[in-house]
């Protein structure tokens, strides 16, 4: 017989509850009869009157209809845009909570993922000026009421949001997405239309080197027409002086993912530089670049003093984009291998390492599990590998091929904690003893972890 259970609460019914706990996108966990409910803007210590909005089989979500207690960590100038567009889900809370937050959300997956409650977690590095840091934007662009808009997304939806203060970008790239959407309406291209794939700009993306201010706009079109674009980008330089290349790329295709394959130069060079710890780099519009230099840099240099380099190591750098982290430490050691999947960022890696005068490094364009594997069948004599994987994590085929070769240390910077700790485990029970565990905040106002762990053969 079939006896359903009565859930605690009920759509649009008004509870007051305490909020215990924050999830991962930054939600307020408040629980009645143990059934948790997510509430927008709740921080944990505040006591609130909230309205459930939805309510499902494991949880419900709820919004807040008053404050009965606000947390003394509340930073009181909440922007609910910026929360309900995920832009900085944590910004009302005070910088160094959010650095704690992060610092338990890694001690949180290694005792519940790898089940190793022993690791001890350092305290998340953070950064001094927690605001207007990303160096690059990805700003989608549709039509509202007649009229080409740029902005947002409403989390889990595609329903824009217009914005024009992003917070976390460089200023100098809200303003640039500004100029771009009222020349782009000047010239009356049409905004993208999702539902009937029809319209022709889907994005707009913009970035802009930290310490050279070289900026690179591309614009991404559902065709390959752009009417007037030599008068586009005219205008576009003239506003922005500081734009060395404007990159048209054309995505025909009805899809979430945000670039397609083609592309044309438009304006001035396929790449715009910058520099890491005063080295050059090539960044072409489709490769991987940290999105917070500063940051990267902290990051890069805890990893490098982790793996205590002698000149006689050979090291891999793999997953390694344009080649940041190998090229950074290429002069302390004797040979650095640099794989990466996508073509573009092995073209700028190359490009990169000549424009250093970097002669011992070379790069393989592949998957990592594949080239490892080569490599570990050639018996290429290893000490150190440096792991920077996407959120999936590393592939099995890549452990075993890394074990295989039996390299003194692993550094492993990782975007996904709970990825992290399920791989973390895996090394561990095949000799290497996790050593560190660093977290360092590259994405201040949201959510995200980055963390470095230095793992040691036993
Ligand atoms: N270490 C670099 C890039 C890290 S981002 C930096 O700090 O800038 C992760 C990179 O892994 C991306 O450039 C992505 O293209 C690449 N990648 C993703 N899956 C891969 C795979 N299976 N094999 C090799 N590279 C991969």
């Amino acid at each position: 017989m079939k006896t359903t259970k009565l859930c605690p609460v009920q759509k649009n019914e008004k509870y007051v509850v305490t909020i215990e706990d924050l999830t991962y996108e930054g939600f307020g966990v408040a629980k009645v009869e143990g059934y948790p409910i997510f509430i927008e803007n709740a921080l944990p210590g505040e006591e609130v009157e909230t309205l459930v909005l939805k309510v499902g089989k494991q949880f419900a979500f709820g919004k807040v209809l008053q404050f009965l207690e606000k947390s003394e960590h509340r930073v009181d100038d909440e922007n609910m845009q910026w929360i309900r567009t995920g832009i900085a889900p944590l910004h009302h809370l005070a910088y160094p909570e959010q650095l704690k937050f992060k610092q338990s959300q890694v001690e949180n997956v290694f005792t519940r993922i790898a089940k190793m409650p022993e690791v001890s977690v350092l305290p998340t590095i953070g950064m001094e000026e927690p605001r207007a840091y990303r160096n690059k934007a990805q700003i989608p662009v549709r039509s509202l009421e007649g009229k080409l808009e740029t902005g947002f997304f409403r989390k889990n939806s595609h329903d824009l949001v217009p914005l024009e203060d992003y917070y976390i970008q460089d200023k100098e790239i809200d303003r640039a997405i500004t100029v771009v959407r009222e020349i782009m309406r000047k010239f009356q291209v049409k905004a993208y239309n999702e539902q009937e794939n029809t319209g022709n700009l889907r994005h707009i993306i913009v970035r802009r080197g930290h310490y050279t201010h070289q900026m690179m706009i591309v614009l991404v079109t559902r065709t390959p027409k752009l009417f007037q674009h030599e008068k586009m980008v005219k205008e576009i330089v003239a506003f922005l002086p500081e734009v060395t290349s404007i990159i048209q790329n054309i995505h025909p295709e009805r899809t979430n993912v945000i670039l397609g394959k083609e592309e044309k130069v438009l304006y001035g060079e396929p790449y715009i530089t910058d520099t890491l710890f005063g080295k050059v780099y090539h960044i072409s519009a489709q490769s991987f670049y940290q999105v917070n230099t500063s940051q990267t840099e902290k990051l890069y240099q805890t990893a490098i003093e982790f793996a205590k380099l002698t000149p006689e190591d050979v090291v891999i750098d793999a997953y390694c984009g344009i080649g940041t982290i190998g090229l950074s430490l290429a002069e302390k050691v004797k040979q650095v291998y640099g794989v990466e999947m996508a073509k573009s960022a092995i073209r700028d890696a190359k490009l990169n390492a000549m424009a250093n005068e970097i002669e011992n490094i070379s790069f393989e364009t592949g998957k990592a599990e594949y080239v490892m594997k080569k490599w570990q069948e050639e018996a290429i004599s290893v000490d150190v590998v440096f792991v920077d994987p996407p959120r999936k994590g590393l592939d099995p085929h890549f452990i075993e091929a890394t074990v295989e070769m039996k390299p003194k240390k692993l550094i492993y910077i990782s975007c996904n904690p709970a990825t992290l700790a399920r791989d973390a485990k895996i090394l561990a029970e095949k000799g290497y003893k996790i050593e560190k565990v660093q977290p360092v905040d590259m994405f201040p106002q949201t959510a995200h972890v980055e963390t470095i762990v230095l793992l040691q053969r036993i």
